[in-house]
């Protein structure tokens, strides 16, 4: 089976440092293994977009020499795909309306269960629809965090998969597009680990290959936070991205002291071994 990696951004502003770690983790494991890295940007959040971030996003990318080896996939074009998986959960008495309001969710403790809702029935407003989770955990094994156990009855409830407006969720189109990618393995940040459980069910749900997983380490800022919220201390710079793409390489692990994009990238390659990439969270060598 072909090894087929991705890099998934949302477009909701720039590339910022902890994604480009993501995206160039993602790209050394493809690599690595001789496979294929795919790009696909999650554009299906109209109101969290910002608009001509995609476009940025993908410069951004190939500044940092990071070429996907097929046309990037706009999950926005996939809309009927996501409909039809949203069918398939419906006609099997997986899902659910749900009008509960912020409050009547808080009254249950912000977790509903037991695959129904507790609010009555609003003709006059459309449902958010919830997938039904059962009282099992559900167990995989991350390739860098180790054994994982999650039960989604008791830590994260039955959950939308179709948003009020009428989005789908971002669970249900990363797993309807992974599986279309026939993506085998998923290299994307830690903060994503507690997504796992919930994707490997709906692959279960909707009969999907479940690719393996492997989740990398965030990078913190000083205050032990998760990057995204101090990108100032980090900038990524498309017009000059030798001093970003070394951080990013060291971070990871690889040496980094080539003078150009295409030579830190080949450095970075050589004698890789996804083993050894770092498993705690932490802050960039500077
Ligand atoms: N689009 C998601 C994000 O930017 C990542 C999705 C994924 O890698 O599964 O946080």
């Amino acid at each position: 089976m072909t090894y087929r990696g991705r890099f998934a951004p949302s477009p909701t502003g720039h590339l910022h440092f902890g994604s480009l770690v993501a995206a160039v983790g993602s790209w050394l494991c493809a690599r690595h293994a001789g496979g294929q890295w795919l790009l696909r940007m999650e554009d299906i959040d109209p109101p969290r977009e910002v608009p001509g971030s995609a476009t940025s996003i993908l410069e951004a990318l190939s500044a940092f020499g990071l070429i996907a080896d097929a046309p990037v996939l706009y999950q926005s074009q996939r809309i009927a795909a996501h409909d039809a998986a949203f069918e398939q959960l419906r006609a099997a008495g997986q899902v659910f309306p749900c009008w509960c309001s912020r409050s009547e969710l808080a009254g249950i403790g912000g977790i509903h269960r037991d695959g129904r809702c507790v609010a009555a029935p609003d003709p006059q407003q459309a449902p958010a629809w919830r997938l039904r989770v059962p009282d099992v955990a559900i167990e995989f094994d991350d390739a860098l965090q180790g054994p994982q156990r999650q039960n989604l009855r008791d830590e994260v409830g039955d959950f939308v998969i179709r948003r009020v407006e009428g989005f789908y969720s971002y669970q249900l189109a990363c797993v309807v597009d992974d599986a279309y990618q026939g993506i085998t393995e998923v290299v994307r940040g830690q903060d994503l680990l507690d997504s796992t459980a919930r994707q490997i069910w709906l692959q279960r749900c909707l009969g999907l290959p479940t690719p393996a997983w492997r989740h990398l380490p965030l990078v913190l800022d000083a205050d032990g936070r998760k990057l995204s919220k101090s990108e100032r201390a980090f900038p990524v710079d498309p017009a000059e991205p030798v001093p970003a793409l070394r951080r990013a390489l060291a971070f990871l692990r690889r040496p980094a002291t080539a003078a150009s994009v295409h030579e830190l990238l080949a450095q970075a390659r050589t004698d890789f071994d996804p083993a050894n990439l770092p498993h705690c969270s932490g802050h960039s060598p500077a």
